[in-house]
């Protein structure tokens, strides 16, 4: 199978100067890197059930859609505030610098339902862990999350806040 890790890219000084910024564009744009890419994110979840698969705005739903299908499961983004109509649920986290949110449409999951959240890379962790509670706050059954790349050194593994498992299909 085609090695997708390859065509990750570093991208010194991005979005701000001292940041070294990891690009999973060109895996998505490469037909056979991105098809390894979500088998290699699929794989510890074919067997575990998903109702649907939560992603994370904005490269999350760009993972997030072809998994879902992978899976046999639904999608659900998860997004920024104002982006979604009708009744929302909203989570705040910190940022380095400030705050941002995560909303959900209220009703867009049955209780119980079994979901995989999904985000193209862990960083410090900040983000996967606000929408592990908003997926917690509608009620969800957390089955797990995955993320195709994971920054080991900023250390957001720790900050995962459920015992069901963090998959990355690569950690560097
Ligand atoms: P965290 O909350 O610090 O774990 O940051 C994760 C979020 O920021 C994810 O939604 C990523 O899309 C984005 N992110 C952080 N660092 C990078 C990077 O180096 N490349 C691509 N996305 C990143």
């Amino acid at each position: 199978m085609t090695d997708w890790t390859r065509l990750l890219r570093d991208i010194p000084d991005f979005p701000k100067p001292g940041i070294l910024f990891k690009d999973v564009m060109p895996v998505l744009a490469d037909p056979q890197a991105f098809a390894a890419a979500i088998t290699a994110l699929a794989a510890p979840w074919r067997d575990a059930r998903i109702d649907a698969v939560l992603a994370i705005e904005a490269r999350g739903f760009l993972l997030g859609a072809p998994l879902a299908h992978a899976l046999g499961a639904g999608l659900v983004p998860l997004r920024k505030p104002g982006k979604l109509p009708g009744e929302v649920r909203e989570q705040r986290y910190a940022l380095e610098y400030g705050e941002d949110a995560l909303q959900v449409q209220a009703g867009a999951l049955a209780p119980g339902a079994r979901v995989l959240l999904v985000d193209d890379v862990l960083a410090t962790g900040g983000t996967l862990a606000a929408a592990c509670a908003l997926a917690q706050r509608l009620q969800a059954e957390i089955a797990g999350a995955g993320v195709l790349l994971e920054l080991a050194a900023l250390g957001g593994r720790a900050r995962w806040p459920v015992t069901a498992p963090l998959q990355a299909a690569l950690v560097v």
